[in-house]
Parts: C-alpha cells; structure tokens; sequence
C-alpha cells in the first residue's frame, strides 16, 4: 500500500497547479497586477516543488533532492510575501528580498551538508514560512485604516498557516541532529495533515480579496469623472445625500456652491476639444486646492462643478467661491504657448429647515448662478433674499 504522503504530495502538487493557473488569469484579465503575477509563479514554483519531493528516488542523494526541493520552497515563500507587498506598497518591508532568501538558502545548504543538522534543516522552511506569512498578514491590515472584510479574512487564513507552520518549525526541531525517529513520524504527519489545507485556504482567501479589490476598483470607475478624476454626478449624489443627512441629525449647517466656466464653448470653438479639456483639468485643480477632506467637490455636468461644504454657513461659503472666482480669474489657462484668460460663475446657497433633500439646496443654488450668469459672469451670488431672511436676518444677499 502506497504511503498516506504520496497521495498528500499528489493533491499539493495538483491544487498548486491549478492555483497557479488562476493567478495567472487573473494576472492577465484583471489588468496585469504585478502581485497576481508574482502569485502565479509562487504557485508554479509550489508545483514544481511538490513534484520534486514525489520524484525524490530519481535524485543521486539525499542531500541533492533536500537542497533543490527548499530552495524552490524559499521562491514560494518569497514571492508569496512579495505579492503582499506588492499589492499594498508596503515600505516597512525591504523592497528586494531575495538577499534575505538567499542567507535562509545558504543556512539550508550548511545544515544539510556542511555541518549536518536534520532538526535545523528541516525546521528552517517552516519557521522561515510561518514568519512571512504572519509579515504578509500584517502588511494585508495595516495598509489602510479599515480594511475590508476579505483582507481580514486573508489575514486570518494567513496567520492560521502561519501558526501551523511554526508549530511544525518547532516539532521538526525535537527531531535534533541525528532525526529522532518519533519527532520525525510526528513533524511528517503533523505538517501533511495541515499543509493541504494552509495552502489551497490561504489562496482561495487570496483569490477572494483580489475578488473585493476587483469590486472596490469598479465602484470607484462608477463614481470618478474619467477626465478630471473628480467624483462624477452620481458620485456627488451618494455622498452628497450623506452629507445631507448628517447634517440634519447633527443640526450643523452646510452649503453648497454651484460653478460654471463662463463662454467655454468658445474655448472648445476656438482652441480645439483638447483645450477645452485641460481648461476643464486645470478648473478641477484650482477648486480642489485648499478642500478639506470632508468637503464634496464633483463635476455634475460639462462644464459645470458643484461642492457640498459641511458645518459651513452662507457666510463663509460665499466667502470661499469668492476667493475661488477671484483665484480662476488670476490663473489663465496655457493654450500653445499662450496664456487664454478664463472665468467662471458661482452660486450660492445653504440648508434651510425646509429642505427635504440636497437637491433642494441645488435648486437654489443653481438658480443663484442662473442669476450670476445674467448680471454679466464673473462673480457669485446668493439665494434668494427671501430664503436669506428665513435663515438669518443678518445676512445682506450680494445680488437678488
Ligand atoms: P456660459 O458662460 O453661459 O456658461 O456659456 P458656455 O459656453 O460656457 O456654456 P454652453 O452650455 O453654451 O457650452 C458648454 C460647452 O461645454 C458645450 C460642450 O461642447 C462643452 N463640453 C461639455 N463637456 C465637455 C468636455 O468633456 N470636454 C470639452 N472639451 N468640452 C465639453
Ligand atoms: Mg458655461
Ligand atoms: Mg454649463
């Protein structure tokens, strides 16, 4: 009867395989991410690896088949790692980290055949596996502030094999130099019982955080203006109704200011499509500077811009398109080596008791600019003085 490992060993080397194929279609249908590449070859390098120690009767020795068998172990362990880093462009971790594969390389080479140690060499791999694996679980949580339920559920797989890894690391240890044959009997039944596992979870958690990085990247496709990279109309919807609704149960005020470039057909007309375009990037850049993060600017339609400025009143928000009127005014565009003058109308408005929803607030702002528009471009004005006298007495409306 063929030994339990053989059958172990075949089912490694076949679910690596067949990881290996789908990391490398995602690699090339999710748009070439250097990580699912880096993954794919780490599961090659598995099968491989896995074939190896079925073929170990065709090596000339013992310590052949040992040192070729871990240094493709260390290539799945370093690139498993390297992908982690990869993907979350983690700067505590060494960029190249094959030097350090390389030192764990020569220290299997010297247990093995330079001052023999069968405990040492064979608990090198796992020990070296476990700690990567708990650096790519850390490096998975702490590259953003909260992290999506499936990099928690990556990091976990990661940190489960990780342990497991580490307790096979310390039985393999027990064997000593010569290779007690009971801790020796323990280690092979202890680390192929829960490598199958480790391996085919830790990717299948993988493949579903690539899966969620997938969504998250076509949610905010969905939401960004391709061209100014700006949130879009729908964009400014959603988090616009957020705002909306935290200031109502917070009793804050909030305004928004409604912006249009004033003559941009002439632009178009006159300079080309592609000058339209940059004047429209280079409108984007000026009402971006000095955002805060909390305040909401999109591009809701051509040429025209709105921002949502949470806990601001009328007063102030008049006072930032002011500024804003005033900064687009003294910042021409570039158009072939000359500068084109460019201008833009504002309108004004804040929340009042009676508003349902933003879109009433947008009314009225959008009915301000109508009226910036009319008086001559240029400038800002406010909602309505009636609305005004509602809200606060105080307040004088620039125009009506
Ligand atoms: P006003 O001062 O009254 O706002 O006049 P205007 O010329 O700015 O407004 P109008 O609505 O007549 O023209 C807007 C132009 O914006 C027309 C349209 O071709 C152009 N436009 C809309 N989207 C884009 C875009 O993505 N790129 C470029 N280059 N032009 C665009
Ligand atoms: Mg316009
Ligand atoms: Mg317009």
């Amino acid at each position: 009867m063929t030994s339990p490992v053989f059958y172990i060993l075949v089912a490694l080397a076949l679910t690596s395989a067949m990881i290996s194929v789908v990391f490398f279609m995602a690699w090339k249908m999710l748009g070439e991410k250097p990580y699912a590449l880096s993954w794919a070859v780490a599961f090659l390098a598995a099968t491989i690896q896995w074939s190896f120690n079925l073929a170990n009767a065709w090596f000339p020795n013992w310590e052949t088949y040992w040192i070729t068998v871990n240094a493709f172990a260390l290539v799945v362990i370093t690139l498993g790692l390297r992908g982690h880093c990869q993907r979350t462009r983690c700067k505590r971790l060494p960029k190249n980290l094959w030097p350090y594969a390389g030192m764990v390389y020569i220290a299997v080479v010297w247990t093995t055949i330079v001052d023999p140690h069968i405990g040492i060499g064979t608990a090198l791999i796992p020990g070296v596996a476990s700690l990567t694996l708990f650096a790519s679980a850390t490096t998975i949580i702490a590259h953003r502030e909260l992290p999506r339920p499936a990099e928690w559920a990556a990091a976990v797989s990661l940190i489960a094999f990780g342990l497991t890894q580490l307790a096979a690391a310390g039985v393999a240890l027990m064997q000593g130099a010569d290779g007690n044959e009971t801790w020796r009997s323990l280690y092979l039944h202890f680390n192929f019982l829960t490598l199958p596992a480790g391996y085919t979870g830790t990717a299948m958690f993988i493949i579903f955080m690539l899966a969620s990085d997938l969504s998250e990247e076509m949610k905010e496709i969905a939401v960004r203006d391709q061209l100014t990279g700006l949130l879009n109309r729908r964009g400014f919807s959603e988090q616009g109704a957020q705002a909306f609704a935290t200031a109502c149960r917070s009793d804050r005020p909030l305004s928004v200011i409604i912006t249009d470039i004033d003559r941009f057909k002439f632009i178009n007309d006159e300079h080309g499509h592609a000058a339209g375009d940059s004047a429209l990037c280079h409108f984007a850049r000026v009402l971006s500077a000095g955002r805060r993060t909390e305040d909401i600017l999109a591009r809701v339609g051509g040429e025209e811009f709105a921002l949502v400025l949470p806990g601001t009143t009328l007063e102030a928000a008049t006072k930032i398109a002011d500024d804003l009127c005033s900064l687009i005014d003294a910042s021409p565009i570039r158009v072939d080596g000359n500068s084109l003058p460019m201008t833009a109308s504002f309108g004004v408005a804040t929340i009042s008791g009676k508003d349902a929803n933003l879109s009433d607030i947008i009314v009225r702002a959008d009915r301000a600019l109508y009226r910036s528009k009319r008086a001559g471009r240029n400038r800002v004005d406010l909602e309505s003085s009636q609305v005004l006298r509602a809200l606060d007495g105080s307040l004088q409306p620039i125009s009506l």
